[in-house]
């Protein structure tokens, strides 16, 4: 793979990158950044050299997860490219965010502007050789997921279609595993966020939108079912303080349940 990649290529700018996953949801607001910044922070844990593309051009939450919002990209004068911004435990992160002049700047761009920014993004950046690069892709099933995709195509090697557990829910699972099949992209399996509510004061679990609904959906598409993560108001305090990498750390029912689904991958 990659040893024709014309200089100044995206197949160049990903030669050294052995694993490229990408994660997938039908609609926004699920918890597919919480999963990808999970799977950079999972692998980076076991001491893999991990990257993460955050690609969500309308809602990049990564950088955020990982305490690295607010950074700024440089370029090498020396090779032209694109330098990542160092994250915890070494994650090179990249996000159209470092390229916007503020926190709450709308990103309303055409979607043919979007495609050809993010295409050059993509390709001009140094990820130097690393086990893994997780990208997260913009939720749904339109153009701007699709771009990125394509523009990776042939280098990607399995998605992660993350969903909640209601019936709605259900019909865009099987929409996203179609977007990735058609693509030609194996799915690595279903991940089902905020299955669950684990009551702190009687220890009880909750199944709030109904139980298995992630594993009855995966078996339909005929694809894995990689596991659930519930709702965890103490995971939600560290995603926004952009210590993600701190609670993955806890020895608790929450992170055990995160990092039991990146051991899959
Ligand atoms: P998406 O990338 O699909 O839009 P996010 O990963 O950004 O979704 O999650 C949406 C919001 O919900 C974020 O504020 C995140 O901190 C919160 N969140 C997601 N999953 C959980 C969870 N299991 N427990 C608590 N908060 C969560």
């Amino acid at each position: 793979r990659g040893q024709s990649a014309a200089p100044g290529s995206l197949a160049d700018a990903l030669k050294g990158v052995k694993l490229k996953l990408v994660t997938i949801s039908g609609k926004g607001g699920v918890g597919k950044s919480l999963v990808t910044a999970s799977i950079a922070v999972g692998f980076a844990m076991r001491g893999y050299k991990v990257g993460v593309l955050d690609g969500d051009v309308y809602g990049p939450t990564v950088p955020k997860m990982l305490g690295v919002s607010n950074s700024t990209l440089f370029v090498d004068e020396r090779t032209g490219k694109i330098v990542p911004v160092t994250g915890p435990l070494g994650i090179k992160v990249v996000s159209i965010e470092f390229a916007l002049p503020s926190d709450d700047t709308a990103v309303i761009w055409r979607a043919p502007l979007v495609n050809q920014a993010l295409r050059d993004f993509i390709a001009q950046v140094d990820w130097g050789s690393l086990d893994l690069l997780v990208v997260d892709l913009p939720p749904g099933t339109g153009d701007a997921p699709l771009t990125i995709a394509q523009s990776l195509q042939g280098g990607l090697d399995g998605s992660i279609v993350v969903t909640i557990p209601t019936e709605i829910s259900r019909r865009i699972v099987l929409k996203s595993v179609d977007f990735s099949r058609k693509l030609n992209i194996r799915v690595a399996g279903v991940v089902e966020n905020m299955c669950c509510f684990k009551c702190p004061d009687n220890g009880k679990i909750y199944y709030i939108f109904g139980r298995d609904a992630g594993r009855r959906v995966a078996e339909a598409a005929g694809v894995p079912f990689l596991g659930g993560i519930p709702i965890d108001p103490e995971l939600s305090h560290y995603l926004d303080s952009g210590r993600l990498h701190e609670f993955l750390a806890k020895e608790n029912d929450t992170a055990r349940a995160v990092l039991a689904i990146v051991d899959q991958l």
